[in-house]
């Protein structure tokens, strides 16, 4: 009872309640206006091969400066966004910042071996029915091969699947769009989607690749994760790798690909760029 509690855990309880609201309020309007004068900005983080030490890919994650709240995580403003009806618009902007830039990177640094571009796509999104036509927009827009995008999507995506969404994936998919399962292993224990929908890799949520080289059972789960997808004819790729350690046993047990501090965090335009060049070299000495 709040009359049991007595006033000042009452008034207490009131307060914070208020400036929980203030604070996502304020958040919400300053994520509107941030937005409206495109001021996000993108970070890219390496995936890369594990045998041939290769970027492979680049991840687009989106990132927000505030010139008083500081640096904002991704884990605070895209639900703020989800909630507020902004994702959509926050999507489409980290998204065709992303296929600008990697489209130049492809063109200036790596004209021989084009690095693939993955995009995180909120669930939110795909139930509405502009996606897909939105994007072949922003695809003749930005001139980015259809062939070199990914969409990292949540299980969460693919059991919920509303007609709408369904038709978004096809159409999409049909373009030659291929579709990542992102933090894999956290969202539902059902594994029932994997069945009907056709994505082309699992990406391992780095809460599984933390434990690989210390408990048995967080290395076994890998093990049976990677085993099924190689009988399903899907890749994997392994998030959170922070060790050498990790890549070596990552490497040993037949992952695809990787992803991690150990490699590379992501980072801003200019450090991807030299990593995309020393690579690119690597790879010429290796070849030739
Ligand atoms: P995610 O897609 O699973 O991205 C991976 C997250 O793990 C990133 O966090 C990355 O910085 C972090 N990470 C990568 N390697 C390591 C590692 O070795 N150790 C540790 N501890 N962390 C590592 P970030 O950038 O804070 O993003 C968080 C989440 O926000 C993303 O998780 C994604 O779900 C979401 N997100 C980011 N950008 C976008 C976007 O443009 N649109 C949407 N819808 N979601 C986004
Ligand atoms: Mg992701
Ligand atoms: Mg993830
Ligand atoms: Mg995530």
């Amino acid at each position: 009872h709040a009359k049991a509690r007595g006033p000042s855990q009452t008034a207490v309880f009131t307060s914070s309640m208020y400036e929980r609201m203030l604070r996502r309020t304020v958040l919400e309007d300053e994520l509107r206006a941030a937005l409206n004068q495109h001021l996000l900005s993108v970070h890219y983080q390496p995936i890369v091969d594990v045998r041939t030490g290769e970027i492979a890919s680049l991840e687009a994650l989106a990132r927000w400066f505030h010139p008083e709240l500081g640096e904002v995580p991704p884990d605070t403003f895209i639900p703020v966004a989800e909630d507020a009806g902004l994702i959509i618009e926050l999507d489409r902007q980290i998204l065709k910042q992303a296929c600008l830039q990697v489209r130049f990177w492809n063109a200036q640094v790596r004209p021989r071996a084009p690095v693939h571009l993955n995009v995180n796509i909120s669930a939110v999104h795909f139930a509405h029915t502009t996606f897909a036509g939105a994007v072949m927009h922003l695809l003749e827009d930005t001139g980015f091969p259809p062939s070199l995008l990914r969409f990292e999507i949540t299980e969460r995506l693919l059991l919920d699947r509303s007609p709408v969404a369904q038709a978004n994936l096809d159409a999409l998919h049909q373009l030659g769009i291929q579709f990542h399962i992102d933090d894999f292993g956290t969202g539902y224990s059902s594994l029932s989607y994997l069945q009907e929908f056709t994505a082309s890799t699992l990406k391992i949520d780095r809460s599984f690749i933390r434990g690989i080289d210390q408990t048995s059972r967080s290395a076994e789960m890998v093990r049976i994760i990677l085993a099924m997808a190689k009988n399903l004819n899907m890749l994997v790729v392994a998030e959170g790798v922070q060790t050498q350690q990790q890549w070596a046993w990552l490497s040993r047990e037949g992952c695809d690909q990787a992803q991690g501090h150990y490699f590379s965090p992501p980072a801003p335009v200019d450090t991807v760029t030299g990593l995309l060049q020393e690579r690119f070299r690597t790879a010429h000495a290796d070849s030739g």
